[in-house]
């Protein structure tokens, strides 16, 4: 008895997930619309439908053309029903989002970091959240699931933060110590590649992508890797750490204890460092008076400026890291054969001046099978992929266990 009931309870869940789908998909629509649509009987379209309204996940929004008799009342899905916090934590700042059900960022705040303690990055973290449901209005209880996108090497089973080098780091259990300042809302976390990676996918450029790759380019290397929909995390949460794969076997050792990574020669670090050096050796630039001859000044951002001005030495040092990072992608391209490759971080400021070359090199080294298909591209989402992607993140989550 127990089982049918259970199991009577589960068709429920479906037909009303099946029902919400088709609502936000094709609504506005009609009840009877939705019966034709979904071959469930108008009495269960009934039904649910009356469920979904009362839990706010749809509204009446009145009257349709009559197609011969009563005009129908038409539905459209609320995609303000509930919200989903996504944060993002690097060595830097916080930052937040109260995001809808529809993805859509509502509002974002940041804050600095004040301190690296990680009570203190908690608090912090809790006492932002609490200030967005304050000023927003939003109640804590429309409020479904809390995501979070961070620094370091993250068990996303256990919502532990393994290791942070950057903030210092070992073993936080972010997810739970988190969770115990907002009582029942539950708390996902993951690493900020991966997140960037499913913002895109769900509310980005790849939306249509099953398969795709999202490198993050910025002070480190890492890739978010979606295949089949889903974020492919490894045996234990170490895929897609890409910036430690070898591109010189003799090259410099790099802070991972490896030689010749990845990270060495294109990362934002490796960019900068390489302008500097040139500056050194009296290298004929642009960039010397564009920096006013300070070093601190050399940054990514300028020699994505001096390229612009068609400096030969800049151009040189994008086409340098274009080699590498197309190399990389090549290698990636023949293994997992994705439809997408997408750029983000502060390096993909280069435009032209890194993609074209990048793409030379993967048009000259991947399979032609693999490459005909994929499109590589810039980030749509740019610095909000990762925190919609947390959003998105905590919404699969949830519903999933959950509601609906
Ligand atoms: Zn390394």
């Amino acid at each position: 008895m127990d089982r049918e009931r259970g199991s009577l309870e589960l068709m429920k869940q479906i037909n009303k997930s099946i029902i919400l789908d088709t609502v936000k998909l094709y609504g506005p629509i009609s009840r009877a619309e939705i019966s034709q649509r979904t071959n469930l009987s108008p009495t269960t379209v009934s039904t649910l439908t009356g469920d979904l309204i009362r839990e706010e996940y749809i509204k009446e929004i009145g009257e349709g053309k009559s197609r011969g008799g009563r005009r129908p009342i038409l539905l459209k899905f609320n995609s303000n029903a509930h919200f989903i916090m996504g944060v993002k934590l690097d060595a830097k700042e916080i930052t937040l989002a109260l995001v809808n059900l529809k993805l859509s960022i509502i509002n974002k705040k940041n804050e600095v970091l004040k301190n690296r303690d990680k009570t203190r990055v908690i608090k912090q973290v809790s006492n932002l959240i609490l200030k967005e449901i304050q000023e927003s209005g939003v109640k804590l209880e429309k409020i479904i699931g809390i995501g979070i996108g961070t620094i370091g090497l993250v068990d996303t089973e256990k919502g532990i933060v393994e290791e942070a080098v950057n903030i210092g780091w070992r073993n936080v259990p972010l997810r739970d110590l988190i969770k115990e300042r907002f009582n029942d809302i539950p708390v996902y976390i993951d690493n900020v590649a991966n997140l960037s990676a499913l913002g895109e996918k769900q509310a980005g450029i790849a939306r249509k992508a099953k398969n795709l790759i999202y490198l993050h380019l910025g002070m480190g290397i890492g890739a978010g890797i979606v295949l089949n929909g889903k974020i492919y995390e490894g045996s234990n949460g170490s895929a897609g750490e890409v910036g430690h794969t070898t591109v010189e076997p003799d090259g410099p050792q790099c802070k991972c204890g490896n030689r010749g990574c990845l990270e060495i020669f294109a990362s934002e670090g490796a960019i900068a460092s390489r302008a500097i050096s040139g500056l050194l050796a009296r290298r004929k630039t642009l960039m010397k008076k564009m920096s006013g001859g300070s070093i601190d000044k050399v940054t990514v951002r300028l020699v994505a400026k001096a390229a612009e001005k068609g400096d030969k030495f800049a151009l040189e040092i994008w086409k340098e890291t274009a080699k590498y990072l197309g190399i990389t992608i090549a290698n990636l391209i023949n293994v997992y054969n994705p439809e997408m490759v997408i750029l983000g971080g502060g390096i993909v400021r280069a435009g032209k001046f890194l993609f074209e070359p990048l793409k030379r090199v993967v048009r000259e080294r991947a399979l032609p099978r693999a490459a005909k298909i994929v499109r590589i591209v810039p980030s749509q989402l740019k610095d909000d992929a990762s925190l919609i992607g947390a959003a998105a993140l905590a919404l699969e989550k949830t519903k999933a266990f959950k509601k609906i």
